[in-house]
């Protein structure tokens, strides 16, 4: 056994996790986590025990309250939440749609959303698209890691909302999110965050933290699977303030009676639109626990000594490959990305060895490491297979 891995107080944990035959070095756990055997148990039990066996009536059994049953515990677990707060459903992409929505229909004359240039994608190509759609002015924070300071200088008495990522999805940058929340306010705007990379993984206090709004996948480092539906964190006095776009009849106040005319129903419940993803959201629940049973501050430890030697490695052995990510382990997510030239026709080698990191255009690749299921010896054995294809 690597040494590291020896000394490891969460190598057993890897054991949970369903084998993946032929792959040896899985370093893509920020992109698609694996899945655990309790997840893989609790899908295949769910058709023949709850599905077939109750039918319709399980719906009435617990399914309907299922999204925030799980929004719950997820709250409680990873995201620093009260119950109450949080709901499962829907993409990480029509969340922030349904969200920021809401947020700018109650921002009065404020008319002004802020996202920086580096955000993923989809978080900026929804503000664009509400921006068009609302009659709103977008203002770009620059490319690069994202500061209070910087926040600072953007953010003003026209400023709706701003949504920033906790962890760039390209860097690893780990932002200050208190710092950056209060800065907003001070302005007297919302802000938005998005999860995804952090959920999981870096411990989070949203409540002690005053956010307003956040997002976030659960397939990642929550290990829901691919598809698995996100969640959404709406502060518990915001909720009756904000309202959602996609009125849909299990958001709406008495769904069973079918009435005339939408009433949004009270509290998070309310932000939910049609049925609830119930297999989708199956996974999660033994991903929840077994968090839940290591607890995040342990969880952190293990992320930053993987990311630490991680970078050792490559700082050792990489010699004329970038490291784009933050040396500063306070300020660093459970990725980084390495940078070189040649990395984009390396990758499908990589993939056939079964050595999995991702690449990101134009040079980058990323290695994705997740505390529960990767091992030490899996970050040696990925860089070193990185050393040895620069080098053929
Ligand atoms: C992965 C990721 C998403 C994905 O959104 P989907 O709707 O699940 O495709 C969104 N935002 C960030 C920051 C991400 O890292």
């Amino acid at each position: 056994m690597h040494p590291l891995d020896s000394d490891d107080p969460l190598s057993a944990y890897r054991d949970r996790f369903v084998e993946s035959p032929g792959v040896v070095a899985y370093l893509d756990g920020n992109s698609l986590g694996r899945p655990l055997t309790a997840s893989a148990d609790r899908i295949a039990r769910f058709a023949t025990d709850e599905w077939a066996s109750q039918l319709i009536r399980g719906w009435d059994a617990g399914w309907l309250d299922l999204p925030l049953t799980i929004g719950d515990e997820l709250g409680q677990v990873a995201l620093g939440a009260a119950a109450g707060q949080a709901t499962i459903g829907d993409s990480t992409t029509v969340l922030v749609y349904k969200l920021v929505r809401a947020a700018v229909s109650a921002a009065g004359d404020r008319h002004e959303l802020v996202i920086d240039r580096d955000n993923f994608p989809t978080d900026r190509y929804v503000l664009e698209g509400i921006a068009a759609e609302c009659g709103l002015t977008l203002r770009w924070i620059g490319a690069g890691d994202v500061s209070p300071g910087q926040v600072a200088e953007i953010v003003g008495p026209k400023t709706a909302l701003v949504v920033l990522s906790t962890v760039s999805y390209r860097s690893g940058f780990l932002a200050d999110v208190p710092a950056i929340t209060k800065v907003v306010h001070d302005a007297g705007a919302l802000i938005l965050w998005d999860l995804c990379h952090s959920a999981g993984v870096v411990p989070t206090a949203l409540d002690d933290w005053d956010v307003d709004l956040a997002v976030g996948c659960s397939y990642k480092y929550l290990n829901g699977g691919p598809g698995a539906p996100a969640f959404a964190y709406v502060r518990r006095d915001l909720q009756s303030t904000l309202r959602q776009p996609i009125q849909g009849w299990l958001g709406s106040r008495a769904p069973f009676e079918m009435g005339q005319g939408y009433e949004p129903a009270e509290g998070i419940r309310g932000f939910l639109s049609g049925t609830p993803p119930i297999i989708g959201m199956l996974a999660l629940q033994p991903a929840i626990a077994l968090i839940d049973e290591v607890g995040l501050p342990a969880i952190r430890a293990k992320s930053v000594a993987l990311t630490e030697y991680a970078i050792a490695l490559a700082d050792d052995r990489l010699p004329h490959v970038s490291l784009s990510s933050p040396r500063n382990a306070d300020r660093r997510g459970s990725h980084i990305t390495l940078d070189h030239p040649r990395f984009e026709s390396l990758l499908p080698g990589l993939w056939e060895t079964g050595v999995i990191p991702d690449f990101r255009r134009p040079t980058g690749i990323r290695l994705g490491l997740s505390p529960l299921s990767t091992s030490f010896a899996e970050v040696e054995l990925g860089v070193n297979s990185i050393a040895e294809a620069l080098a053929r």
